[in-house]
């Protein structure tokens, strides 16, 4: 099973450097996750780094293909107050 990275990636470049696996690599448009060599990080750490580094919400999926880091878990911000604020600010 392997982690895998959504168009939400912004290529800060910050998993491809903490990957115990060189898994990580850059394609065209942004980077993507091997799943031949992805091992979740099992054996070389408790959680899987590329996701525990991510600073984007949503743009790791776990293997169940859940976000890794899902909305309000980074920035403290519930879901429902940042469609507010996108909201009033896209109405100015
Ligand atoms: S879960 Fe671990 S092994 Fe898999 S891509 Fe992320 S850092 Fe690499
Ligand atoms: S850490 Fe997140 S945003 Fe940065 S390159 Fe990796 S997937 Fe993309």
């Amino acid at each position: 099973m392997s982690y895998s990275i959504t168009d939400l990636c912004v290529n800060c470049h910050a998993c491809f450097d903490v990957c115990p696996n060189d898994a990580i690599y850059k394609a065209s448009t942004q980077f993507m996750i091997n799943k031949k060599t992805c091992t979740e990080c099992e054996g070389d750490h408790d959680d899987a780094q590329c996701a525990s580094i991510c600073p984007i919400e949503g743009a790791i999926l776990t293997p169940a293909g859940e976000a890794a880091n899902p909305p309000g878990s980074l920035t403290g911000i519930p879901p429902m107050k940042m469609a507010e604020v996108m909201a009033e600010i896209q109405a100015r």
